[in-house]
């Protein structure tokens, strides 16, 4: 089993980036309860670190694999992830620019856009499109908890 730091230090460096130049981030099992059971990662509100779950699929086949980083799809979600989150950071709460991010990122390690994991993210972006018309039509002004988990 590789450690889950080993994890996140593969996916960074296929994004080009090292952990100096990246929010910290920590580690937990499973989601807190006040954050949604499928979450992959989260930002606690007024923090500066992302959290990541380790029990995801993509976390469990990375530390799993026969050689460090080399189950390159699993290692790519969590490159997008950490795109997602990182853009949150800086950015704030914004999901359709944070899925765009994602994206971005997915296309730029390697991902094909016509693969299952491009298709997941694309498919969650047009969700959260979709939400915040419905919300823009009728006037709802979504309530936000604080805690920004992915999946919502
Ligand atoms: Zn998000």
């Amino acid at each position: 089993m590789w450690s889950a730091e080993s994890v996140v230090v593969c996916a960074l460096t296929l994004l080009g980036r090292s952990q100096a130049q990246f929010p910290p981030v920590q580690f937990v099992e499973r989601p807190p309860a006040y954050v949604s059971r499928q979450a992959q990662a989260y930002i606690e509100e007024a923090s500066d670190h992302i959290v990541l779950v380790t029990s995801t699929w993509a976390f469990t086949n990375a530390r799993r694999s026969n050689f460090p980083c080399s189950d390159a799809e699993a290692i790519r979600e969590i490159a997008g992830i950490l795109a997602h989150e990182e853009w949150h950071m800086h950015h704030g709460a914004d999901e359709e620019g944070a899925y765009e991010a994602q994206l971005t990122a997915l296309a730029f390690v390697g991902a094909d856009p016509d693969g299952p994991l491009y298709h997941k993210v694309k498919k969650a972006k047009l969700a959260v499109e979709q939400a915040s018309k419905r919300t823009s039509r009728t006037g709802v002004v979504a309530s936000t908890s604080g805690t920004r988990a992915h999946p919502p």
